[in-house]
């Protein structure tokens, strides 16, 4: 028998007088770019915050718990998917146009975010406006709101440096609330956000950074080359940035090569050649086999060093 197509799997309901098109059994492997995951039961696609009020909406009247991702790029979504509902929040950079500014007496600038504008646009967008703080994110995968989850960063920089506070939705309430960064309190790829278990009660809608004034052709340089490492320097197959959090005075990767894991594999998942703390997924590869290549590399690496590397992925969803 076939199986249904997309279009048969979507149904369109209406919230408040407005429609929404919710997939059902939508594969969450088309949403994270390690290309795997199980279904979702119901999947909505929002770029704005009316059509992401309206899915939460539906989702009280039919009682279902909601997971909301981003770019789907620091997660592991097991094989058996997520029950409830999953809200895909996120939007091209060009539809988010021009972001609001507010010029501070310090020559600092107050720039408000939507949590669904990419990071990489971000950083783009933020050289390219003589603001400086956000040039490490040119190339990096993803947007704001998991980047404000995760407290993403690189070369340096991290975007809990530069955020003064959040815009958040409360589910249980239905209120709109604002947290300061000291509530986020982020800490290396870690946030009060990320420490909360999955459903999470609350959603990023935007995030106020302070970034520093300066010479636009200097910033736009540096986000130049931090885009160019990447692009030698990480693989370009479907996998989810760094798997392990590095331990203190060590890199995860460099353990992992040393322990002789460069290339190694469990199926259709291994490690990568260009970057040991990468996994590929070399097509077709399942959560299952991801799950046992991160505990075989913790095992080998705890073997040979004594150290058990932490995932910096999420891993989320049921077996
Ligand atoms: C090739 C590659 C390179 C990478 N390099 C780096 C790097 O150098 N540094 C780094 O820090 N990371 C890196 N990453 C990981 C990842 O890109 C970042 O952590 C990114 O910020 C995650 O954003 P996302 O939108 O993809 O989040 P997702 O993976 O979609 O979600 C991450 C978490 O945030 C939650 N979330 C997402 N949006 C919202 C929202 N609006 N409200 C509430 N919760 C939300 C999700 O539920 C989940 O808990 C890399 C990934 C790849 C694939």
């Amino acid at each position: 028998m076939a199986m249904p197509t997309r279009a048969e799997r979507s149904r369109v309901v209406t919230v408040d007088g407005r429609s929404l098109r919710v997939l059902v059994s939508e594969p969450l492997a088309r949403y994270t770019t390690f290309r795997i995951g199980g279904p979702a039961d119901f999947l909505v696609r929002a770029s704005d915050r009316a059509t992401l009020e309206s899915a939460l909406i539906w989702a009280e009247r039919e009682g279902l718990p909601v997971t909301v991702i981003g770019g789907g790029s620091n997660l592991l979504v097991r094989d058996g998917g997520i029950r409830g509902l999953v809200i895909v929040f996120r939007a091209p950079g060009e539809s988010v146009g021009e972001l609001a500014t507010a010029a501070q007496d310090d020559g600092s600038v107050l720039v408000t975010l939507p949590a669904t504008a990419p990071l990489s646009w971000v950083g783009h967008w933020a050289s390219e406006h003589g603001l400086a703080g956000m040039e490490w994110a040119a190339g990096l995968p993803g947007v704001v709101g998991g980047a404000v989850v995760n407290n993403a960063g690189a070369h340096g920089g991290e975007i809990g440096h530069v955020i003064v506070d959040l815009e958040l939705y409360d589910l249980p309430s239905r209120r709109l609330v604002r947290w300061t960064r000291e509530q986020l309190a982020p800490r290396y790829r870690m946030t009060a956000l990320k420490a909360l278990s999955q459903p999470r009660s609350l959603v990023v809608l935007g995030a106020r950074l302070r970034l520093l004034r300066d010479d636009p052709a200097r910033l736009l340089a540096f986000a130049e080359e931090h885009a160019r490492w990447r692009r030698m320097h990480q693989p370009t197959g479907p996998c989810a940035g760094s798997v392990f959090t590095n331990p203190p005075g060590t890199y995860a990767g460099y353990l992992i090569e040393q322990a002789g894991l460069k290339g190694f594999r469990i199926g259709q998942m291994a490690v990568s050649e260009r970057h040991a703390n990468f996994f590929v997924n070399l097509g077709g590869a399942t959560a299952r086999e991801a799950l046992a290549l991160i505990e075989a590399v913790q095992e080998r690496v705890a073997e040979r060093f004594g150290i058990v590397l932490q995932p910096e992925i999420e891993i989320i969803g049921e077996s």
